[in-house]
């Protein structure tokens, strides 16, 4: 075949006027490379064609894989997701997106040397858990309070420290799976605690504790199972009985609050989260919750208590393993300062999602359906847009059994499958995630941030005119 022969070399294709600018962007040695793989490319595809090809089409060819493979490389591997599942934690999205305060306060933290081990009053070293402590004490009435890297590292720590070759008294009703395969009682396991399991998975009353109580008993533990429930024939003790229990008997009690909650949801009909304010009040020794569920902030491991648990908790040597970094203390006092002194429903996107009122969605939805049907009014393989109610989730193991009313915008294709519209929309930059109801695609507008109508609309339009 003698199209080989035309196949421009590397040279030829440097001295393109558009690679300059590409070269100016990234680098050259990327741009070469990259030149490379696209002739290897061009070379293969030729190898499987009859007909003869010109010099300036594989010279045009050659180029838009240049352009195609060095955007690609510079891309990374975390996309941007549109989230119109309504869902609002979405473990597999990355949980809470972070607040304006959050994201300014840890952008200036990252780009910056801080005084994150400096004590800059005595100018010397310091210690990085200072730094959330105060504000974590303030704002939930703790004694004190030590953070790590996930909830998962707060329940280990907290097992390891107080229970290490002793016994913890659980529930069995509470050995239960959470998201992202957190299983309690392997954590519990790994931490080097003695299970001493009891009651029944459906119940469990406080007098099975106090049976199970022996001269090696540590621990009075508790999971909050909040990412399901059985409901029925059920009973779980109450962490106000357990604190009692363990008061009559000297024996610390730690809640795994798992999605804890700084802001009362009962206005909005989220009333059957405990808030961890409530948790604090009840007496409890030890309460640990997750960063980036409910409380809307960075990933990170919240551990409240008493002063002597955390103080022993501070000097286990396994804390060093378990602990945050810069960025992540940068996020989560931002995200701290906004419920303290500025306004969460509109400052922590988590909980602006969940207190947005019916009107306010159904505006958007509005907006949304005439966004598309503007646009979309001519392609042909729309057959239907329509406003509907939807009903929305909290998710990431809270409020398990919760539909919260919302609206969204259900719309009907033809001529293609559904599932071929989901998969190209997956694979769209941003990406975006839709929900399935029958034949139909829903996009609930709940979760949706700011500038994500219009981005849906045109990533629509150019998933369908391919
Ligand atoms: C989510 C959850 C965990 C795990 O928290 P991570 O922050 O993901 O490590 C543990 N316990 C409970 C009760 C949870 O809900």
């Amino acid at each position: 075949m003698n199209s080989f022969r035309k196949i421009p070399s590397v040279d030829e294709i440097l001295r393109q006027r558009q690679i300059e600018p590409l070269i100016e962007l990234y680098n050259r040695r990327l741009v070469v490379e990259t030149i490379r793989k696209a002739i290897d490319e061009v070379r293969k595809e030729l190898s499987t064609m009859a007909e003869e090809v010109e010099k300036d089409q594989l010279l045009g060819r050659i180029m838009e894989k240049v352009r195609k493979m060095v955007s690609q490389a510079t891309s990374g591997t975390l996309r941007k997701v549109i989230n119109g599942t309504g869902v609002v934690l979405h473990t597999n999205l990355g949980r809470a997106p972070l607040g304006q305060r959050a994201m300014q306060y840890m952008n200036d933290m990252a780009v910056n040397y801080n005084n994150l081990e400096m004590n800059l009053e005595k100018g010397e070293r310091g210690s990085r858990y200072w730094h959330v402590e105060e504000l974590l004490i303030q704002l939930t009435g703790a004694e004190a309070a030590l953070i790590v890297n996930n909830n998962a590292a707060a329940v280990l720590l907290g097992l390891t420290t107080m229970a290490k070759d002793r016994e913890v008294i659980v529930s069995r009703g509470q050995l239960v799976e959470i998201g992202g395969g957190f299983r309690v009682p392997e954590v519990m396991k790994l931490s080097g605690a003695k299970l001493v399991e009891v009651g029944t998975t459906n119940r469990t009353y406080i007098a099975d504790f106090s049976k199970a109580i022996t001269a090696e008993t540590a621990l009075l533990f508790s999971a909050h199972t909040s990412n399901y429930k059985i409901v029925g024939f059920s009973e779980e003790v109450k962490l106000e009985d357990l604190v009692k229990l363990g008061k009559e008997t000297g024996i610390p009690v730690m809640q795994d609050l798992g999605s804890g909650i700084l802001y009362k949801l009962e206005e909005w009909g989220l009333e059957e989260e405990p808030t961890v304010q409530e948790c604090v009040a009840t007496g409890a020794d030890i309460i640990t919750f997750s960063g980036d569920k409910l409380l809307g902030g960075p990933q990170a491991g919240l551990i409240l208590g008493k002063k002597e648990y955390i103080q022993k908790m501070k000097k286990n040597q396994i804390l060093r393993a378990l602990r945050v970094d810069k960025l992540t203390i940068a996020a989560l006092e931002g995200t701290l300062i906004e419920y303290l002194a500025g306004k969460p429903e509109q400052g922590i996107p988590v909980i602006h999602m969940l207190t947005c009122s019916r009107d306010k969605l159904k505006g958007k939805a509005e907006r949304l359906y005439n966004l598309l049907s503007t646009r979309m009014s001519f392609l042909k393989k729309i057959d239907d847009v329509v406003k509907v109610e939807v009903e929305d989730m909290v998710g990431g193991g809270a409020y398990p059994t919760y539909k919260i009313p919302g609206y969204g915008i259900e719309i009907k294709f033809k001529g293609i499958q559904l599932e071929t519209v989901a998969k190209r929309l997956r694979l769209t930059n941003p990406a975006l995630l839709t929900r399935r109801q029958e034949d139909k695609m829903l996009i609930s507008v709940r979760t949706l941030l700011q500038g994500d109508e219009e981005k849906i609309a045109d990533l629509l339009v150019q998933v369908l005119e391919k």
